[in-house]
């Protein structure tokens, strides 16, 4: 495997800071630098080279609970670590995050009218939503309808940072072909304006890279990346993203908006994953970030977006190393091709094995993925999903603090107190309303074993007696439980097509049988002691043997 790099943003700094005498050994530090007369720092880059602890960095220390303010700082200065917010969205709602390997897992959400769906309305009814769901960041790829004004709008509502590619709004109303310099930093400098934390560019797709896609199964599957080889073999000239990167990097460093160095190259398939196209390009990303340090911006890179769950460790690797730490946004990867309606799922496998093994932020796959424009369901799909994937490997990677939750509710769990199982749920409302739908009263079980059967409930009870409070306990001899009735089976028959309101109506027969129709059971032992509870399995429910 690929080892980490021994070099980090110290090693790229801007050509007019000079080291001082004395300090070649020990210039990862402010004290060791002198900067030009007149510097006025704006990134968030800067401030940490010059070891000043910013506002912005200050709240990231607050949200981390496990980080320093100094330590935040001292990560940024390193380019381990961005916080992606321009100073002209600080002006609105912005919450400042950071997006690295020392902080906890990120996850993006992708929105954006297209040309044949959805508008300014909908996409910011589909950013509150993605926010509700978790999104720490949004990407606006808005294709089609006013996408200034959609933009804007997104921008003033938003409390996350927002990325976009600005390649989309460059070739509105005009061919690939005809793009020039000017209009390339004119579109930067006006989004930069308007307020967008983080640009993906396809700066590393060169005109020597194309030849290399030639045997792909799918060619190139990014926009952003087929857009710029056109014009590449168009004009015969290398990519003008390339060309122009330190004009880019001037535009960008003057409102302190991140780079997400896009992927033009990334695999469309497995078999297209970890070719000589992919690497050549990722190699270019690692030279693109150190000519973006050397200009103080901030830089994150992105990563492949189908890839063998076998090579997902190697990508990773190589991503830091020739990288040199930057923090890696990847999308998925899918480990697999053939389950379209589904790559929610089969990228959130490939998803977390990459935060695992080195990403720091992970771009949401809905379930409409290959398919068509997400709705806002499959928002929340999307955004659940990823946010298992981010937990999952933030707890595996012991980041203090992480599990606390997932423990609070093993307790609620074993101490078979639904409310609280509920309430810590990241999703209480889908929970309570499967736990409802066959046995909407809050018993000592529950409809998947029932009562004789419930491991959890029978553990409860030799605790108490394992505990000596419980002195006149007798092992009941255990009774086989009935399967379902014609209505609870009709009931699971139709979940996939029924709102959880209905589920709620379908499933209060049991609710008015227990005579708790009148609002929610909060608890067994309020509504249902045992002998009711039992008598409710096996008298009302038919679901036991007397
Ligand atoms: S009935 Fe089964 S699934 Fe339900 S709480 Fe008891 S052990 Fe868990």
């Amino acid at each position: 495997m690929p080892t980490a790099s021994d070099r980090t943003a110290w090693d790229f700094m801007p050509e007019d800071w000079t080291l001082r005498p004395g300090f070649e050994n020990d210039y990862e530090r402010a004290e060791a630098w002198q900067t030009p007369p007149g510097f006025e720092p704006i990134t968030q880059l800067e401030f940490a080279r010059l070891g000043v602890i910013t506002p912005q960095m200050q709240r990231v220390a607050e949200r981390e609970s496990h980080l320093t303010a100094v330590q935040v700082r001292d990560e940024i200065a390193a380019g381990r670590m961005v916080i992606p917010a321009n100073v002209n969205h600080l002006k609105y709602q912005l919450d400042p995050m950071c997006i690295g390997r020392a902080s906890m897992t990120k996850i993006n959400a992708n929105m954006g009218a297209s040309p044949v769906s959805s508008g300014t309305d909908e996409e910011v009814e589909k950013l509150k939503w993605a926010e509700r769901w978790g999104a720490d960041t949004v990407m606006d790829l808005s294709t089609g309808g006013d996408l200034d004004a959609c933009r804007e709008a997104i921008i003033r509502n938003s409390t996350v940072p927002i990325g976009t590619v600005p390649i989309y709004s460059m070739i509105i109303g005009r061919r690939i072909e005809d793009l020039d310099s000017q209009m390339i930093l004119d579109t930067l400098e006006h989004q930069a304006n308007q307020g967008v934390d983080y640009f993906t560019i396809h700066a590393g797709v060169l005109h020597e890279h194309l030849r290399l896609v030639k045997d792909r199964l799918i060619g190139i599957v990014s926009r952003g990346g087929s857009l710029l080889a056109k014009w590449m073999i168009h004009h015969d000239q290398q990519n003008p993203m390339y060309t122009l990167w330190e004009d880019i990097c001037r535009v960008m460093r003057k409102s302190d908006v991140t780079f997400s160095i896009g992927d033009g190259l990334r695999p469309g398939g497995l078999a297209d994953a970890t070719d000589l196209a992919q690497l050549a390009e990722l190699s270019t990303l690692g030279e693109l970030t150190e000519r973006a340090w050397r200009q103080g911006v901030q830089v994150m890179i992105e990563g492949p977006g189908h890839v063998p769950l076998d090579q997902i460790e190697f990508n990773m690797k190589l991503q830091r190393r020739l990288c040199h730490g930057a923090p890696f946004y990847v999308l998925g990867p899918l480990v697999t091709d053939m389950f379209p309606g589904y790559d929610h799922i089969t990228s959130c496998i490939g998803a977390t094995n990459a935060a695992w093994h080195g990403a720091s932020m992970l771009c949401y796959v809905t379930p409409k993925e290959h398919l068509g424009l997400p709705k806002k369901d499959d928002v929340k799909q999307g955004c659940v999903a990823y946010k298992i994937a981010a937990h999952a490997a933030d707890v595996a990677l012991g980041i203090p603090g992480t599990r606390d939750r997932d423990d609070e509710l093993t307790r609620a769990r074993a101490a078979l107190n639904w409310q609280k199982h509920f309430d810590l749920s990241f999703d209480p409302d889908t929970a309570r309303a499967y736990h409802d739908e066959d046995l909407d009263v809050d018993t000592d079980f529950c409809a998947m074993c029932g009562h004789d059967w419930c491991s959890v409930r029978i553990s409860k009870e030799i605790q108490l007696f394992a505990s000596g409070k419980e002195e006149e306990y007798q092992w009941d001899k255990a009774r086989v439980t009935a399967a379902l009735t014609d209505e609870q089976r009709e009931i699971l028959e139709r979940r996939g097509v029924l709102s959880p309101e209905e589920l709620h109506r379908l499933a209060s027969k049991t609710r008015k049988s227990m005579g708790a129709d009148n609002g929610k059971a909060s608890c067994h032992s309020d509504v249902a002691p045992a002998p009711k509870a039992q008598l409710l399995q096996i008298v009302e429910l038919g679901t036991g043997n007397a």
